[in-house]
């Protein structure tokens, strides 16, 4: 891995894993504690945040979530709060997913800033993720529907130490498919530019690539210029995958 900034690999387990297997998963990363040279993050589903805590305690691999609401506390039905999300031991929150955005959820890019802004006032580091979707890399829009997302998406207070930037190509997400290196590289280029525009010190921000990560992939996406580490999804939920994508950062 060439760049300076200590690379961050983070599992998104998604509507994935009840109490038995979710522990054991966590049992068995914390045990192994794969790649000395990145951070390790699992984020699983709200209802195992407690029980992976526990399994994770003092193995150094973190705990985040994988969504908040942008309020407080309140009359939200079926929400969750980064205040409870702090209260449960997360350091991280997953904000602005494919998945939240768009047909799923129908987040915008304005919701997604006021979440990450009450992520950071409960003293959550936000994994911010962006993404084109198939059209639009098709068209060959990618690197405008990314700077629009950043643009949108970061409220002011941004710091590379309570922020992650993910790209994450939409048409990417479980496909087994990824863009060329040459196509991620330019992406988190104009990302690390748009940041640095804004808000400084671009080389000091992490910026993860997500889509499709595996662990035959992963020493490549993890090796070009700019890459800061890796979201996974899928081969998350494989505690020998998601180990191996880890040992990749050495
Ligand atoms: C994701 O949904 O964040 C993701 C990267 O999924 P996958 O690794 O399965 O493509």
């Amino acid at each position: 891995m060439p760049d300076a900034v200590r690379p961050l690999i983070a599992g998104n387990w998604k509507m994935n894993g009840l109490r038995e297997t979710g522990q054991a998963l966590a049992q068995t990363i914390a045990k192994r504690r794969p790649g000395q040279a990145c951070d390790l993050l699992l984020c699983p589903p709200a209802t195992l945040l407690e029980m992976v805590g526990a399994a994770l305690t003092g193995s150094g691999v973190l705990l985040g979530a994988q969504d908040c609401h942008q309020e407080i506390k309140g009359a939200h039905t079926g929400d969750v709060s980064a205040a409870m999300l702090a209260d449960v031991g997360c350091r991280f929150v997953i904000l602005g997913h494919s998945e939240r955005r768009g047909e799923g959820h129908g987040e915008t890019d304005a919701d997604v800033a006021a979440k990450v802004q009450t992520a950071h006032g409960e003293g959550l580091v936000a994994i911010v993720c962006v993404g084109e979707r198939a059209a639009e890399h098709a068209q060959g829009a990618t690197l405008t529907v990314i700077e629009s997302q950043i643009k949108g998406s970061l409220p002011e207070g941004v710091t590379p130490e309570n922020t992650v930037i993910a790209y994450e190509p939409v048409w990417a997400i479980g496909s087994g498919r990824t863009p060329i290196s040459e196509e991620i590289e330019a992406a988190h280029k104009r990302i690390r530019a748009n940041l640095g525009a804004r808000f400084g010190t671009p080389e000091a921000f992490r910026i993860l690539y997500g889509g499709s990560v595996t662990a035959a992939n992963a020493p490549e996406i993890l090796s070009i210029h700019g890459v800061n580490g890796a979201l996974v999804g899928g081969a998350s939920l494989d505690a020998e995958a998601f180990c191996k994508i880890a040992e990749s950062c050495g």
